[in-house]
Protein backbone atom coordinates (compact mmCIF):
# COMPACT_ATOMS: atom_id res chain seq x y z
CA UNK A 1 0.00 0.00 0.00
CA UNK A 2 1.44 3.44 -0.94
CA UNK A 3 1.79 5.49 2.18
CA UNK A 4 0.23 8.73 2.03
CA UNK A 5 1.84 10.71 5.06
CA UNK A 6 5.02 12.54 4.41
CA UNK A 7 7.73 11.53 7.05
CA UNK A 8 10.20 14.74 6.94
CA UNK A 9 13.81 13.93 8.71
CA UNK A 10 15.95 16.57 10.04
CA UNK A 11 19.28 16.21 8.80
CA UNK A 12 22.21 16.38 10.92
CA UNK A 13 25.62 14.00 11.70
CA UNK A 14 24.00 10.84 12.93
CA UNK A 15 21.90 10.87 8.93
CA UNK A 16 23.89 13.27 6.93
CA UNK A 17 26.40 10.81 4.77
CA UNK A 18 24.75 9.32 1.76
CA UNK A 19 24.89 5.67 3.19
CA UNK A 20 22.91 6.82 6.40
CA UNK A 21 20.84 9.12 3.59
CA UNK A 22 20.06 6.39 1.44
CA UNK A 23 18.52 4.40 4.38
CA UNK A 24 16.89 6.27 5.37
CA UNK A 25 14.73 7.00 1.88
CA UNK A 26 14.65 3.06 2.06
CA UNK A 27 12.81 3.18 5.44
CA UNK A 28 10.39 5.78 4.53
CA UNK A 29 11.72 8.99 4.32
CA UNK A 30 10.33 11.59 1.94
CA UNK A 31 11.66 14.88 3.22
CA UNK A 32 14.39 16.65 4.66
CA UNK A 33 14.84 19.33 7.11
CA UNK A 34 18.54 21.55 7.60
CA UNK A 35 18.47 23.12 10.98
CA UNK A 36 20.14 26.21 10.68
CA UNK A 37 20.44 27.02 14.57
CA UNK A 38 23.46 23.74 14.42
CA UNK A 39 26.30 23.65 11.93
CA UNK A 40 28.78 25.70 9.39
CA UNK A 41 27.40 27.01 5.88
CA UNK A 42 30.21 24.49 4.79
CA UNK A 43 28.54 21.93 6.47
CA UNK A 44 24.68 22.65 5.07
CA UNK A 45 26.45 22.57 1.88
CA UNK A 46 28.10 19.35 2.20
CA UNK A 47 24.37 17.87 3.48
CA UNK A 48 22.13 19.45 0.23
CA UNK A 49 25.16 17.84 -1.90
CA UNK A 50 24.31 14.51 0.00
CA UNK A 51 20.98 14.27 -0.43
CA UNK A 52 20.99 16.00 -4.08
CA UNK A 53 23.22 12.87 -4.81
CA UNK A 54 20.95 10.52 -2.93
CA UNK A 55 17.82 11.71 -5.18
CA UNK A 56 19.64 11.12 -8.51
CA UNK A 57 20.82 7.47 -6.57
CA UNK A 58 17.22 6.47 -5.91
CA UNK A 59 15.39 7.91 -8.78
CA UNK A 60 12.75 9.76 -6.33
CA UNK A 61 12.07 13.56 -5.92
CA UNK A 62 13.24 14.95 -2.25
CA UNK A 63 11.75 18.20 -1.22
CA UNK A 64 14.55 20.04 1.39
CA UNK A 65 13.62 22.60 3.80
CA UNK A 66 15.81 24.94 5.35
CA UNK A 67 14.77 25.79 9.10
CA UNK A 68 16.13 29.54 10.26
CA UNK A 69 16.66 29.88 13.57
CA UNK A 70 14.44 32.95 14.16
CA UNK A 71 14.72 35.31 17.64
CA UNK A 72 15.28 32.41 19.49
CA UNK A 73 16.75 33.98 23.01
CA UNK A 74 19.37 31.90 24.61
CA UNK A 75 21.24 32.44 28.10
CA UNK A 76 24.45 33.84 28.41
CA UNK A 77 27.43 31.94 29.80
CA UNK A 78 26.96 30.71 33.29
CA UNK A 79 30.20 30.76 35.39
CA UNK A 80 31.31 26.79 36.21
CA UNK A 81 29.16 25.42 33.68
CA UNK A 82 26.06 26.51 35.49
CA UNK A 83 24.00 27.01 38.53
CA UNK A 84 21.01 25.31 41.01
CA UNK A 85 18.26 28.13 40.72
CA UNK A 86 16.50 27.05 43.88
CA UNK A 87 12.28 27.62 43.62
CA UNK A 88 11.35 30.44 46.11
CA UNK A 89 14.78 31.58 45.60
CA UNK A 90 15.30 35.41 43.78
CA UNK A 91 17.39 36.12 40.91
CA UNK A 92 18.11 38.95 38.52
CA UNK A 93 18.67 38.90 34.68
CA UNK A 94 20.73 41.66 33.59
CA UNK A 95 21.70 44.04 30.34
CA UNK A 96 25.60 43.51 30.74
CA UNK A 97 26.99 40.08 29.61
CA UNK A 98 28.00 38.44 32.59
CA UNK A 99 29.59 34.78 33.94
CA UNK A 100 26.59 34.34 35.24
CA UNK A 101 25.35 32.89 38.73
CA UNK A 102 21.91 31.41 40.63
CA UNK A 103 21.79 35.44 41.39
CA UNK A 104 22.29 37.06 38.10
CA UNK A 105 22.50 35.86 34.78
CA UNK A 106 22.12 37.06 31.47
CA UNK A 107 21.28 36.47 28.34
CA UNK A 108 21.52 36.72 23.83
CA UNK A 109 18.98 39.59 24.14
CA UNK A 110 19.98 42.61 25.98
CA UNK A 111 16.39 44.42 25.14
CA UNK A 112 14.78 41.90 27.25
CA UNK A 113 15.05 43.93 30.52
CA UNK A 114 12.95 46.69 28.64
CA UNK A 115 10.10 44.53 27.59
CA UNK A 116 9.25 42.26 30.28
CA UNK A 117 6.86 43.26 32.48
CA UNK A 118 5.93 42.64 36.41
CA UNK A 119 3.95 39.48 36.96
CA UNK A 120 5.11 38.14 33.60
CA UNK A 121 6.72 34.62 33.23
CA UNK A 122 9.86 33.77 31.91
CA UNK A 123 10.36 30.48 31.31
CA UNK A 124 14.12 28.45 30.86
CA UNK A 125 15.47 25.75 29.40
CA UNK A 126 12.52 24.10 28.07
CA UNK A 127 9.95 25.56 30.61
CA UNK A 128 11.97 23.43 33.13
CA UNK A 129 12.80 26.54 35.21
CA UNK A 130 10.04 29.13 35.57
CA UNK A 131 10.67 32.67 36.69
CA UNK A 132 8.10 35.52 37.62
CA UNK A 133 9.07 39.01 37.39
CA UNK A 134 8.64 40.40 40.62
CA UNK A 135 10.46 44.43 39.88
CA UNK A 136 12.27 46.03 37.01
CA UNK A 137 14.91 48.53 36.91
CA UNK A 138 15.75 49.47 33.41
CA UNK A 139 18.13 49.82 31.94
CA UNK A 140 20.14 47.39 33.99
CA UNK A 141 18.24 44.46 35.36
CA UNK A 142 14.48 42.84 36.36
CA UNK A 143 14.78 41.01 39.68
CA UNK A 144 12.98 37.54 39.38
CA UNK A 145 11.26 35.53 41.64
CA UNK A 146 12.14 31.54 41.24
CA UNK A 147 8.71 29.50 40.40
CA UNK A 148 9.79 26.47 39.51
CA UNK A 149 13.84 25.47 40.48
CA UNK A 150 16.23 23.77 38.52
CA UNK A 151 20.00 23.61 37.09
CA UNK A 152 20.88 26.17 34.60
CA UNK A 153 23.60 25.85 31.95
CA UNK A 154 24.85 28.33 29.45
CA UNK A 155 22.72 28.49 26.12
CA UNK A 156 19.45 27.82 27.39
CA UNK A 157 16.22 28.74 25.38
CA UNK A 158 14.24 31.66 27.20
CA UNK A 159 10.73 31.86 26.34
CA UNK A 160 8.45 35.07 27.32
CA UNK A 161 5.24 33.53 26.72
CA UNK A 162 3.24 36.81 28.03
CA UNK A 163 5.79 39.16 26.78
CA UNK A 164 4.64 40.94 23.39
CA UNK A 165 8.63 41.36 22.10
CA UNK A 166 9.28 43.86 19.54
CA UNK A 167 11.68 41.52 18.08
CA UNK A 168 11.46 41.08 14.32
CA UNK A 169 10.53 37.41 13.39
CA UNK A 170 13.53 37.46 11.39
CA UNK A 171 17.00 38.58 12.60
CA UNK A 172 20.31 39.48 10.92
CA UNK A 173 21.76 35.72 10.39
CA UNK A 174 17.94 35.08 9.19
CA UNK A 175 18.20 37.44 6.25
CA UNK A 176 22.01 36.39 5.76
CA UNK A 177 20.99 32.71 5.72
CA UNK A 178 17.89 33.11 3.62
CA UNK A 179 19.60 35.09 1.19
CA UNK A 180 22.39 31.90 1.25
CA UNK A 181 19.25 29.52 0.93
CA UNK A 182 17.93 31.46 -1.90
CA UNK A 183 21.24 31.00 -3.73
CA UNK A 184 20.72 26.85 -3.66
CA UNK A 185 18.39 24.32 -4.18
CA UNK A 186 16.23 24.24 -1.62
CA UNK A 187 12.68 24.47 -1.73
CA UNK A 188 11.45 24.96 1.21
CA UNK A 189 12.14 27.79 4.02
CA UNK A 190 10.67 27.43 7.48
CA UNK A 191 10.39 30.83 9.54
CA UNK A 192 10.50 30.14 13.21
CA UNK A 193 8.36 31.91 15.87
CA UNK A 194 5.82 33.57 13.48
CA UNK A 195 3.54 36.43 14.84
CA UNK A 196 1.83 37.81 12.04
CA UNK A 197 1.29 37.05 8.25
CA UNK A 198 4.10 40.52 8.08
CA UNK A 199 7.03 38.15 9.06
CA UNK A 200 5.87 35.55 6.17
CA UNK A 201 5.73 38.26 3.41
CA UNK A 202 9.18 40.14 4.88
CA UNK A 203 10.64 36.40 3.87
CA UNK A 204 9.29 36.15 0.93
CA UNK A 205 10.58 39.72 -0.23
CA UNK A 206 14.02 38.51 0.74
CA UNK A 207 13.84 34.98 -1.13
CA UNK A 208 12.13 36.82 -4.66
CA UNK A 209 14.86 39.47 -4.03
CA UNK A 210 17.72 36.71 -3.99
CA UNK A 211 15.96 34.95 -7.42
CA UNK A 212 14.62 32.02 -5.02
CA UNK A 213 10.54 31.17 -5.70
CA UNK A 214 11.35 28.23 -2.55
CA UNK A 215 8.12 28.33 -0.68
CA UNK A 216 7.44 29.07 3.37
CA UNK A 217 6.37 26.82 5.91
CA UNK A 218 5.40 29.41 9.08
CA UNK A 219 6.15 27.42 11.86
CA UNK A 220 3.59 28.17 14.79
CA UNK A 221 5.35 27.96 17.91
CA UNK A 222 3.42 31.08 19.74
CA UNK A 223 -0.06 31.86 21.40
CA UNK A 224 -0.34 35.03 18.57
CA UNK A 225 0.53 32.94 15.72
CA UNK A 226 -2.30 30.73 16.80
CA UNK A 227 -4.83 33.41 16.83
CA UNK A 228 -3.20 34.93 13.77
CA UNK A 229 -3.71 31.07 12.03
CA UNK A 230 -6.31 32.55 9.12
CA UNK A 231 -4.02 35.26 7.65
CA UNK A 232 -0.35 33.35 8.30
CA UNK A 233 -1.94 30.41 6.73
CA UNK A 234 -2.99 32.92 3.81
CA UNK A 235 0.40 34.70 3.63
CA UNK A 236 2.58 30.90 3.83
CA UNK A 237 2.85 27.78 1.70
CA UNK A 238 2.62 25.45 4.61
CA UNK A 239 2.71 25.44 8.12
CA UNK A 240 4.33 23.44 10.81
CA UNK A 241 2.79 22.81 14.53
CA UNK A 242 6.36 23.49 16.22
CA UNK A 243 5.25 21.77 19.85
CA UNK A 244 8.92 22.62 20.94
CA UNK A 245 8.11 26.07 21.50
CA UNK A 246 4.36 26.32 21.18
CA UNK A 247 4.80 23.71 24.53
CA UNK A 248 6.64 26.57 26.29
CA UNK A 249 5.04 29.46 24.96
CA UNK A 250 1.14 28.32 26.04
CA UNK A 251 0.22 25.69 28.93
CA UNK A 252 0.87 21.84 27.68
CA UNK A 253 -2.51 20.35 27.97
CA UNK A 254 -4.00 23.55 25.59
CA UNK A 255 -1.56 21.90 22.73
CA UNK A 256 -3.04 19.18 21.57
CA UNK A 257 -6.05 21.22 20.85
CA UNK A 258 -3.85 24.01 19.06
CA UNK A 259 -2.57 21.19 17.38
CA UNK A 260 -5.99 19.83 15.78
CA UNK A 261 -7.28 23.32 15.05
CA UNK A 262 -4.27 24.92 13.15
CA UNK A 263 -4.21 21.32 11.75
CA UNK A 264 -7.79 21.52 10.92
CA UNK A 265 -7.39 25.44 9.33
CA UNK A 266 -4.52 24.12 7.15
CA UNK A 267 -6.97 21.49 5.26
CA UNK A 268 -9.33 24.30 4.94
CA UNK A 269 -6.97 26.25 3.32
CA UNK A 270 -5.53 23.90 1.41
CA UNK A 271 -1.83 24.19 2.90
CA UNK A 272 -0.14 21.26 4.06
CA UNK A 273 0.39 20.87 7.73
CA UNK A 274 3.71 19.24 9.41
CA UNK A 275 3.08 17.87 13.10
CA UNK A 276 6.83 18.26 14.50
CA UNK A 277 9.15 17.39 17.73
CA UNK A 278 9.11 14.66 20.39
CA UNK A 279 7.11 12.49 17.77
CA UNK A 280 9.52 9.66 18.86
CA UNK A 281 12.25 11.21 21.10
CA UNK A 282 12.91 8.25 23.59
CA UNK A 283 14.55 6.84 20.30
CA UNK A 284 17.19 9.26 20.69
CA UNK A 285 18.64 6.85 23.11
CA UNK A 286 16.80 3.75 22.25
CA UNK A 287 16.28 1.86 19.78
CA UNK A 288 11.84 1.15 20.25
CA UNK A 289 9.65 3.77 21.19
CA UNK A 290 6.88 4.12 23.56
CA UNK A 291 3.59 3.52 23.24
CA UNK A 292 2.72 7.08 23.99
CA UNK A 293 4.72 8.29 20.98
CA UNK A 294 3.65 5.67 18.81
CA UNK A 295 0.11 6.85 19.42
CA UNK A 296 1.03 10.18 18.75
CA UNK A 297 2.43 9.55 15.41
CA UNK A 298 -1.24 7.89 14.58
CA UNK A 299 -2.96 10.75 15.94
CA UNK A 300 -1.53 13.12 14.06
CA UNK A 301 -2.16 10.96 10.74
CA UNK A 302 -6.00 11.31 12.52
CA UNK A 303 -5.45 15.15 13.04
CA UNK A 304 -5.10 15.29 9.16
CA UNK A 305 -1.41 15.83 8.84
CA UNK A 306 0.57 15.85 5.46
CA UNK A 307 3.70 14.81 6.88
CA UNK A 308 4.93 14.30 10.33
CA UNK A 309 8.46 15.32 11.60
CA UNK A 310 11.46 13.99 13.31
CA UNK A 311 13.81 16.08 15.19
CA UNK A 312 16.87 14.89 17.42
CA UNK A 313 15.63 11.51 16.36
CA UNK A 314 17.12 11.41 12.85
CA UNK A 315 19.81 14.27 13.61
CA UNK A 316 22.09 13.15 16.75
CA UNK A 317 19.73 10.46 17.66
CA UNK A 318 21.06 6.67 18.02
CA UNK A 319 18.47 4.99 16.07
CA UNK A 320 17.91 7.11 13.25
CA UNK A 321 17.10 4.54 10.47
CA UNK A 322 15.07 2.87 13.18
CA UNK A 323 12.75 5.91 14.17
CA UNK A 324 12.15 6.67 10.45
CA UNK A 325 10.42 2.76 9.96
CA UNK A 326 8.51 2.92 13.41
CA UNK A 327 7.19 6.21 11.81
CA UNK A 328 6.55 4.89 8.23
CA UNK A 329 4.88 1.64 9.83
CA UNK A 330 2.92 3.39 12.25
CA UNK A 331 1.19 6.00 9.93
CA UNK A 332 0.70 2.85 7.52
CA UNK A 333 -1.13 0.93 10.28
CA UNK A 334 -3.36 3.59 11.02
CA UNK A 335 -4.04 4.75 7.02
CA UNK A 336 -6.93 2.40 6.76
CA UNK A 337 -8.51 3.09 10.17
CA UNK A 338 -8.29 6.65 8.80
CA UNK A 339 -10.00 6.21 5.68
CA UNK A 340 -12.60 3.97 7.46
CA UNK A 341 -14.07 6.99 9.92
CA UNK A 342 -12.94 9.79 7.39
CA UNK A 343 -16.35 11.17 6.89
CA UNK A 344 -15.54 13.25 3.71
CA UNK A 345 -13.92 16.61 3.18
CA UNK A 346 -15.01 19.20 5.50
CA UNK A 347 -13.20 21.67 3.54
CA UNK A 348 -15.50 24.30 1.84
CA UNK A 349 -14.44 26.10 -1.63
CA UNK A 350 -14.76 29.51 -1.95
CA UNK A 351 -12.16 30.05 -4.49
CA UNK A 352 -12.96 28.31 -7.70
CA UNK A 353 -16.54 26.58 -8.70
CA UNK A 354 -15.11 24.38 -11.26
CA UNK A 355 -12.31 23.14 -9.14
CA UNK A 356 -14.60 22.47 -6.16
CA UNK A 357 -16.70 20.69 -8.45
CA UNK A 358 -13.82 18.47 -10.38
CA UNK A 359 -13.14 17.70 -6.41
CA UNK A 360 -15.79 16.46 -5.04
CA UNK A 361 -16.82 14.53 -8.26
CA UNK A 362 -13.38 13.15 -8.20
CA UNK A 363 -13.59 12.21 -4.53
CA UNK A 364 -17.43 10.83 -5.25
CA UNK A 365 -16.47 8.56 -8.00
CA UNK A 366 -13.47 6.73 -5.12
CA UNK A 367 -16.25 6.30 -2.58
CA UNK A 368 -18.69 4.57 -5.15
CA UNK A 369 -15.88 2.88 -7.54
CA UNK A 370 -13.01 0.66 -7.17
CA UNK A 371 -10.42 2.91 -8.36
CA UNK A 372 -6.69 2.51 -8.20
CA UNK A 373 -5.13 5.90 -8.24
CA UNK A 374 -5.84 9.39 -9.41
CA UNK A 375 -3.34 10.98 -11.68
CA UNK A 376 -2.87 14.45 -12.36
CA UNK A 377 -0.92 16.55 -14.58
CA UNK A 378 -0.20 19.93 -13.02
CA UNK A 379 2.13 23.07 -13.85
CA UNK A 380 2.95 24.21 -10.32
CA UNK A 381 1.39 21.67 -8.08
CA UNK A 382 -1.79 23.46 -7.68
CA UNK A 383 -4.03 21.05 -8.25
CA UNK A 384 -2.44 18.38 -6.95
CA UNK A 385 -2.19 20.63 -3.67
CA UNK A 386 -6.53 20.73 -4.28
CA UNK A 387 -6.95 16.74 -4.54
CA UNK A 388 -4.57 16.15 -1.33
CA UNK A 389 -6.79 18.69 0.67
CA UNK A 390 -9.38 16.35 0.31
CA UNK A 391 -7.39 13.23 1.95
CA UNK A 392 -8.48 11.04 -0.86
CA UNK A 393 -8.37 7.51 0.06
CA UNK A 394 -5.96 6.31 -2.71
CA UNK A 395 -2.49 7.57 -4.14
CA UNK A 396 -2.40 10.75 -6.07
CA UNK A 397 0.48 10.64 -9.10
CA UNK A 398 0.92 14.05 -9.96
CA UNK A 399 3.41 15.21 -13.08
CA UNK A 400 5.04 17.96 -14.17
CA UNK A 401 7.19 19.40 -15.94
CA UNK A 402 8.64 21.84 -13.46
CA UNK A 403 11.35 20.13 -11.05
CA UNK A 404 10.61 22.93 -8.18
CA UNK A 405 6.73 21.73 -8.23
CA UNK A 406 7.78 18.59 -8.19
CA UNK A 407 9.95 18.71 -4.96
CA UNK A 408 7.15 20.88 -3.29
CA UNK A 409 4.51 18.01 -3.78
CA UNK A 410 6.20 15.82 -1.90
CA UNK A 411 5.03 17.10 1.16
CA UNK A 412 1.75 16.71 -0.24
CA UNK A 413 -0.29 14.38 1.35
CA UNK A 414 -0.77 10.89 -0.75
CA UNK A 415 0.58 12.64 -3.90
CA UNK A 416 3.36 11.13 -5.11
CA UNK A 417 5.01 13.79 -7.80
CA UNK A 418 7.18 12.63 -10.90
CA UNK A 419 8.40 14.81 -13.35
CA UNK A 420 7.85 15.06 -17.16
CA UNK A 421 9.64 16.03 -19.99
CA UNK A 422 7.14 18.33 -21.79
CA UNK A 423 3.25 19.45 -21.29
CA UNK A 424 1.27 17.45 -23.47
CA UNK A 425 -0.42 18.24 -26.22
CA UNK A 426 -3.79 16.29 -25.71
CA UNK A 427 -5.90 14.74 -22.52
CA UNK A 428 -5.09 11.39 -24.51
CA UNK A 429 -1.27 11.91 -23.98
CA UNK A 430 -1.99 12.84 -20.31
CA UNK A 431 -3.75 9.78 -20.04
CA UNK A 432 -0.92 7.25 -21.86
CA UNK A 433 1.82 8.80 -19.69
CA UNK A 434 -0.41 8.65 -16.45
CA UNK A 435 -1.02 4.96 -16.98
CA UNK A 436 2.55 4.06 -18.18
CA UNK A 437 4.42 6.06 -14.75
CA UNK A 438 1.30 4.47 -12.72
CA UNK A 439 2.22 1.41 -14.32
CA UNK A 440 6.22 1.58 -13.50
CA UNK A 441 5.42 2.65 -10.06
CA UNK A 442 3.32 0.22 -9.37
CA UNK A 443 0.36 2.20 -8.31
CA UNK A 444 -1.82 0.90 -10.84
CA UNK A 445 -2.16 -2.59 -12.59
CA UNK A 446 -3.44 -3.43 -16.18
CA UNK A 447 -7.24 -3.60 -16.02
CA UNK A 448 -7.53 -1.10 -13.46
CA UNK A 449 -8.90 2.42 -13.48
CA UNK A 450 -8.02 5.31 -12.85
CA UNK A 451 -9.19 8.50 -12.55
CA UNK A 452 -6.81 11.52 -14.12
CA UNK A 453 -7.27 15.21 -13.91
CA UNK A 454 -6.15 17.92 -15.89
CA UNK A 455 -6.74 21.10 -17.38
CA UNK A 456 -7.15 22.82 -21.19
CA UNK A 457 -5.35 24.64 -22.03
CA UNK A 458 -2.52 22.10 -20.91
CA UNK A 459 -0.23 23.51 -19.12
CA UNK A 460 -1.98 26.60 -18.21
CA UNK A 461 -2.52 27.32 -14.41
CA UNK A 462 -5.75 27.19 -12.93
CA UNK A 463 -7.65 25.89 -15.72
CA UNK A 464 -8.34 22.64 -13.80
CA UNK A 465 -11.82 21.01 -15.90
CA UNK A 466 -11.30 17.73 -16.94
CA UNK A 467 -11.62 14.42 -15.59
CA UNK A 468 -11.67 11.26 -17.18
CA UNK A 469 -12.13 7.76 -15.60
CA UNK A 470 -9.47 5.88 -17.47
CA UNK A 471 -9.21 1.72 -17.55
CA UNK A 472 -4.98 1.15 -17.64
CA UNK A 473 -4.50 -1.02 -20.62
CA UNK A 474 -7.52 0.17 -22.96
CA UNK A 475 -5.61 2.84 -24.86
CA UNK A 476 -8.94 5.82 -24.30
CA UNK A 477 -10.77 7.15 -21.68
CA UNK A 478 -13.94 5.22 -20.84
C1 LIG B 1 9.91 23.33 17.61
O1 LIG B 1 10.08 24.25 18.42
O2 LIG B 1 9.08 22.42 17.80
C2 LIG B 1 10.67 23.31 16.35
C3 LIG B 1 10.40 22.46 15.39
O3 LIG B 1 11.64 24.25 16.17
P1 LIG B 1 13.18 24.05 16.54
O4 LIG B 1 13.54 22.65 16.19
O5 LIG B 1 13.88 25.07 15.72
O6 LIG B 1 13.23 24.32 17.99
Amino acid sequence: MVIRTKILATIGPASGSTDRLCRLFEAGCDACRINFSHGSDEQRDECLGNIRAVEQQLGQPIAVCGDLCGPKIRVGMMAAGGAQLDAGAETAIVRQAVDGTAWRFSTTLPELIEEAAVGETICLDDGQIKLEVIATDPPESIRCKVVRGGRLTSGKGVNLPQTDLSLSALTEKDRRDAAWIAQRDFDYVALSFVRHAEDVRQLRQILQDHGSEAHIIAKIEKPRAVENIDAILEAADAVMVARGDLGVEMDLPAVPVAQKRIAARAQQAGKPCIIATQMLESMIAQATPTRAEVNDVANAVLDHADAVMLSGETAVGRYPVEAVTVMNETVDAIQGYHDEIDAGPRVTYIDSPTTAAIARAVREIIQHEDIAAVAVHTATGATARMLARNRLPCPILALSPSPQAVRRMVLYYGVIPRQVDRTPQHTRDVLGRAERIACRLGIARDGERIVVVSGRPLGQPGCTNTLVVHRVGCGDGE
